[in-house]
């Protein structure tokens, strides 16, 4: 008989909730064996959960769920092929400034750094630019615990076909214990930041993209306006500041952009427009008219992330580069088109193609189309029109991040279907590891 206890559990934007019969905190691989094959005894699943930063219930279990929060520790940095070996619970924020002190670094990351490293891989998290992929590709090497409690190492040498599919596993193949990631060198980002009309940005992107490391934009509905930001990758060193006061006012003026513009002021007008919803577009064209230019060099992962204090939802597509701006103008349309308006921005970025089996990018460049919405706030009919446009381009849903397919759909649009799903049967033959969503998704196992 299974008792239920008291715990509870809510992913970040607290849309996802679940009450685990037991959370447990394993301190090493031995006790997440013991963990997976007491749940096989007792007929329970098994759901490992990173920093819940997942707005799909792709992290939910009511039954055993792990967290690997103990499990954090860098194993072994090799400075001669430039690969960290870590504990798979360990957070980006964590790992990028040890990264930084040993002159190495991750190739490329999303807009946050909070989440885990296995969590991110898992579904497939990417930041921008066409020259570089999801993070799940970094990973050259694992060890994951499978659904019988056995030990399963993997890298380019042994047993590279599980390697292969489980950079980007959804949960679904077993616990990931250890991360093997291919860096690279330290570097720095030049970073330049500037409104422009976004018809202007629109024409020029394609263009842009090819000739930028890193580039993505924000445009804030019904406005004419977006946030372009330029990341360009340079050895050269941060500007060091000319005094103290120097110092100070640059401290002040990035905490005035990323606390006070970007989360206390926009987080206020969220609420004043839920309040008060035909103050939307005079409050979303005071976003997009507060900030300047900005430019600055500095550490790579202080550029690419930034504090996200505002809770919201998200959903996000990633369709053929070549697609992306078309696919792009028709929400435009669509959100024109809504009986409600729309508070919180339109992202746009773009991503070189990997071969990931379940990878978004799997097998095309892709430029990836996020929508949000504030917290609390209804998006079915935003989120289903823009899937709707989405499903004109083979889109991919982020497995992060909202949406309505299942997989009946998703399995056509996805080459590499099957060697996933080959992958699964082998990893986890009872299903142990599969949840309502996984279900969702991904079908009966093979
Ligand atoms: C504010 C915000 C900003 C974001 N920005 C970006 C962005 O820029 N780019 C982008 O692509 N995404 C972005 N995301 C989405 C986010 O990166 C993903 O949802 C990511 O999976 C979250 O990582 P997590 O550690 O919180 O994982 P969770 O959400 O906790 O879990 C995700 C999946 O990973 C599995 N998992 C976690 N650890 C293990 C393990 N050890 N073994 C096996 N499976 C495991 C879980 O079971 C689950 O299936 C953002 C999300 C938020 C809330």
């Amino acid at each position: 008989m299974k008792t239920r206890s008291s715990n509870t559990w809510s992913n970040w934007a607290g849309n996802q909730t679940s009450n685990p019969l037991s959370i447990k905190k394993p301190r090493n691989e031995q006790e997440v064996v013991d963990i997976v094959k007491e749940a096989k005894k007792r007929g329970l699943k098994v759901k490992v959960v990173g920093s819940g930063h997942s707005f799909t219930g792709i992290a939910v279990t009511d039954e055993v769920l792990i967290s690997l929060d103990e499990i954090v520790d860098i194993r072994d940095v090799d400075f001669e092929n430039s690969t960290v070996r870590v504990g798979a619970g360990i957070k980006l924020c964590d790992l990028n400034p040890i990264l930084q002190r040993s002159g190495l670094a991750l190739p490329n990351l999303g807009d946050i750094v909070y989440q885990s490293i296995s969590g991110a891989i898992s579904t497939s998290t990417h930041g921008t630019g066409l020259e570089f992929k999801t993070i799940a590709e970094a990973v050259c090497g694992m060890r994951i615990v499978d659904g019988e409690g056995s030990v399963v190492e993997c890298d380019t040498q042994q047993n590279s076909e599980i390697l292969h599919a489980a950079r980007v596993g959804l949960g679904a193949l077993g616990v990931i214990t250890e991360v093997t990631i291919q860096c690279v060198e330290a570097f720095n980002l030049h970073a330049v930041e500037e409104i422009l009309p976004i018809g202007e940005v629109t024409n020029n992107f394609d263009h842009w993209s090819t000739t930028t490391d890193h580039i993505e934009f924000f445009w804030m509905p019904n406005t004419d306006k977006a946030l372009l930001k330029r990341n360009t990758r340079t050895l050269e060193e941060p500007l060091r500041p000319r005094n103290k006061r120097h110092a100070l006012k640059r401290r002040w003026n990035r905490f005035k952009n990323e606390e006070i513009k970007q989360n206390f002021l926009f987080g206020a007008m969220n609420h004043l427009g839920k309040i008060a919803p035909p103050l939307v577009p005079k409050l979303n064209s005071m976003v997009a008219g507060e900030n300047g230019r900005a430019e600055y060099i500095t550490t790579s992962y202080e550029v690419f992330a930034s504090p996200r204090r505002v809770r919201f939802y998200e959903m996000e597509y990633a369709v053929p580069v070549e697609s992306g701006i078309e696919a792009f103008q028709r929400v435009v349309q669509l959100i024109g088109d809504l009986d409600h308006y729309i508070s919180f921005p339109v992202e746009y970025r773009v991503l070189g193609k990997d071969s990931i089996p379940m990878s978004t990018a799997s097998d095309r460049d892709s430029a990836f189309i996020a929508v949000h919405v504030f917290r609390n706030t209804s998006f079915d009919k935003y989120f289903q029109g823009v899937e709707k446009i989405m499903a004109d381009y083979d889109g991919r849903p982020h497995w992060g991040k909202l949406h309505f397919q299942n997989h009946e759909t998703l399995s056509k649009i996805y080459p590499q279907w099957e060697t996933f799903q080959n992958v699964r049967g082998l990893m986890d033959p009872l299903g142990i590891f599969s949840n309502p969503y996984l279900d969702k998704v991904l079908g009966p196992l093979p």
